[in-house]
C-alpha cells in the first residue's frame, strides 16, 4: 500500500545534476529514512517531497493524486526542520495552531485539537509559555505538535534531532519513534546518522552522490559489506 511515490525524479542545477533519477515508493504508516554522507541529496529529496524545490524532471503521487505541481500548503504535508523554526514572540499554543488557523478551524476546535496534540508529544501544561521559556528537547517536540496537528498524510522530518545533545538526542529518537508508530504516520525521515537511522526506521534509503544504492529494513542493510 503506498501513500507516496517518487517516480524518476531528477534535479539539475546549471553547474550540476544534484539528484536522479530516483524512485522511491514510501509505505503507508511506515517510516523510511533517507540516509547518506552530506550532499548526497537527502535535502533535495525532501524539499521537493514537500514542494520546496520543483524537480526538473518526474512525478510525485501522494495519496493516488499526482501533487507534482502543488504548491506546499496543498499537499497535505507535516514539516519540521532541523532548526525548529518556532515563532519566538507567539505562544507554545499559537505556534501549534497556526496550520489550524490558515485552515480555517474554528476556535473551540482549535484550542482542543492543541491541547491533546501537546499531550501527545508529552508537553501537557505550556500552553501560554513562549518558545525562549522551553528546553531544546521540549521545542523540538512542539514543532512536531505543530506539524501533526494539521493531520498531514505525511509527515517530513529534516535532521530533527540534530541540534540536540547527545542524551537527549538518543532519548528523543524513541520518542520520536513511539508517537509515530502510534499515530501510525507516513514518515520521510532524512539524517546522515547510521545509528539514529537504523534505530528508528522500517526501512531505510541509502543515497550516494544523488543516486539510491539500495533500500531496505534495518536488519537486510546491517550485514552489507
Ligand atoms: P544532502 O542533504 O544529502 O547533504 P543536498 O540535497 O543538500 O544533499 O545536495 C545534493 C547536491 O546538490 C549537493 O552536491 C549540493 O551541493 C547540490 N545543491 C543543492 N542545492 C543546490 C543549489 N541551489 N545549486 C546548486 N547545487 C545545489
Ligand atoms: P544542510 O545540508 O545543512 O541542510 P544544504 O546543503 O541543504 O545544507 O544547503 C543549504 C542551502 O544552500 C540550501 O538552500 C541549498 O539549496 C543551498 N546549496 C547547497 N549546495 C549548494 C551549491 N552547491 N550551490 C548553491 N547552493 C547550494
Amino acid at each position: 500500500d503506498h501513500a507516496l511515490k517518487l517516480e524518476k525524479i531528477v534535479k539539475r542545477y546549471a553547474t550540476a545534476t544534484a539528484l536522479g533519477p530516483v524512485d522511491i515508493d514510501v509505505q503507508k504508516g511506515e517510516l523510511l529514512t533517507l540516509l547518506g554522507p552530506s550532499g548526497c541529496g537527502k535535502t533535495t529529496t525532501l524539499h521537493i517531497i514537500a514542494g520546496l524545490t520543483a524537480p526538473t524532471e518526474g512525478r510525485l503521487v501522494l495519496g493516488g493524486r499526482d501533487i507534482t505541481n502543488l504548491a506546499p500548503p496543498y499537499r497535505d504535508i507535516g514539516l519540521v526542520f532541523q532548526n525548529y523554526a518556532l515563532f519566538p514572540h507567539r505562544t507554545i499554543a499559537q505556534n501549534v495552531a497556526f496550520g489550524l488557523r490558515m485552515r480555517k478551524v474554528p476556535k473551540p476546535e482549535i484550542t482542543d485539537r492543541v491541547r491533546r496534540m501537546l499531550e501527545v508529544v508529552g508537553l501537557p501544561n505550556v500552553e501560554e509559555r513562549y518558545p525562549s521559556q522551553l528546553s531544546g528537547g521540549q521545542r523540538q517536540r512542539v514543532a512536531l505538535a505543530r506539524a501533526l496537528v494539521i493531520e498531514p498524510s505525511i509527515l517530513l522530518l529534516d535532521e530533527p534531532l540534530s541540534n540536540l545533545d547527545a542524551l537527549l538526542r538518543k532519548r528523543m529518537r524513541l520518542e520520536l519513534r513511539d508517537i509515530q508508530q502510534r499515530l501510525g504516520i507516513t514518515t520521510v525521515f532524512v539524517t546522515h546518522d547510521q545509528d539514529e537511522a537504523f534505530e528508528m526506521s522500517d526501512r531505510v534509503v541509502l543515497m550516494n552522490s544523488g543516486h539510491v544504492e539500495q533500500v531496505g529494513s534495518p536488519e537486510t542493510l546491517y550485514d552489507r559489506p
